[in-house]
């Protein structure tokens, strides 16, 4: 018998609009790479980027990290939403509002999720250039999930907004 645990490979996105969003990025980096059974294996620079969505809110800052965990998808998930809300998130119901700090689960390996709680792959990585320029940066070969090349994607969207952060 196979007793062999499956390690996936995953990528989560980070954003954040109220607060110190690098201070709040930085942290739940810290956050990420504590959890049990979670390898935090490399992260992104931090991008500015303009809002999706309602425009009266700050510039958010997002990055992506890579990780590599024998979690599956949901409990992840969980352990995401529950650093999301030490971090005062609340849910105000107002769909892409404001918010102190946004944890996505891009990609899990082939682990596929079609609930309302989880979905998986994220479905709104195409077109969302402050997701894709910073996964691109992690792993320039990645495949999306119908297999097209991540530098397809990022070639098809708009970064005319995106700035990358210079950190001292
Ligand atoms: P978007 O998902 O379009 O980026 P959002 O991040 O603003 O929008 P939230 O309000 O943070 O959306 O999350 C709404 C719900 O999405 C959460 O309750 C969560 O259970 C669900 N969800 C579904 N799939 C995922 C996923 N892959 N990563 C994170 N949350 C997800
Ligand atoms: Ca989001
Ligand atoms: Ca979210």
């Amino acid at each position: 018998m196979d007793k062999s645990i499956a390690v996936d490979i995953g990528f989560i996105g980070l954003g954040a609009n109220l607060g110190d969003p690098v201070a709040t990025l930085s942290s739940a980096l810290s956050q990420i790479a504590e959890l049990a059974h979670v390898e935090l294996l490399a992260c992104s620079s931090f991008y500015d980027s303009v809002p999706m969505g309602p425009s009266e809110q700050p510039n958010y800052t997002n990055a992506v990290c890579k990780i590599s965990t024998t979690l599956d998808g949901l409990s992840l998930l969980k352990q995401l939403q529950h650093i999301e809300q030490t971090h005062g998130r609340i849910r105000t119901g107002d769909h892409w509002g404001p918010r102190t700090l946004d944890l996505d689960l891009l990609i899990l390996g082939n682990q596929t999720y079609h609930t309302d709680e989880l979905t998986l792959p994220h479905y709104g990585m195409q077109g969302r250039e402050f997701v894709l320029v910073p996964m691109f940066e992690l792993q320039p070969d990645l495949l999306m999930p119908d297999n097209t090349p991540i530098a397809k994607w990022v070639s098809e969207c708009d970064v005319s907004q995106l700035r990358r952060i210079s950190l001292n």
